[in-house]
């Protein structure tokens, strides 16, 4: 399901478990936040048709942290760089904090893994596995994960101006 959040960034939601998959389209970039499951490859192909774009128009992925259910779509995707933390992905993709677009700020909110993210465009925080709607957290029993890491940033968030929360599950 397709849902129009601004005139330039759309949220992607999906039939199958998998994260949301956020696109903001800029002048000359077309950049994706995560990626869903494998499970949901299809779906993010035709949502991304319906827009009139092709996996290969799709310039900037941004990976919010390393799991499964945000990375599994990048095989769609192997024109594009990718950014994300080196913490949780080595010398694997770009580091996320040398990416060349002014417009968007980021912000590390390890707790939920080793290198989660969170990205600020304008007045919309796309918050990962950190934060969800109505006030809950993500998770931090899972390996990588850190209970006190999680707190400083949550606390770090709290200070983040924001009007739209988009996280990377859940429905608002
Ligand atoms: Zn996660």
């Amino acid at each position: 399901m397709i849902t129009k959040i601004k005139n330039n960034v759309w949220k992607f939601a999906f039939e199958n478990f998998g994260s949301l998959v956020y696109l903001i389209k800029l002048k000359n970039k077309n950049i994706l936040i995560d990626t869903s499951s494998p499970d949901n490859i299809p779906e993010l192909e035709s949502d991304l048709k319906s827009l009139g774009l092709d996996p290969q128009d799709i310039n900037t992925i941004i990976l919010t942290h390393n799991h499964w259910d945000h990375t599994g779509g990048i095989i769609l995707f192997l024109d594009a760089e990718f950014y994300a933390s080196k913490k949780d992905f080595g010398e694997n993709l770009k580091d996320i904090h040398k990416i060349e677009i002014p417009e968007l700020k980021i912000i590390d909110t390890p707790g939920h893994s080793k290198g989660g993210i969170c990205i600020l465009y304008k007045d919309i925080l796309f918050s990962g596995d950190t934060i969800f709607h109505r006030g809950t957290i993500g998770r931090t029993d899972l390996p990588g994960s850190d209970e006190n890491e999680m707190k400083k940033s949550l606390e770090k968030l709290k200070k983040i101006k924001y009007k739209i929360l988009c996280p990377g599950h859940g429905s608002d």
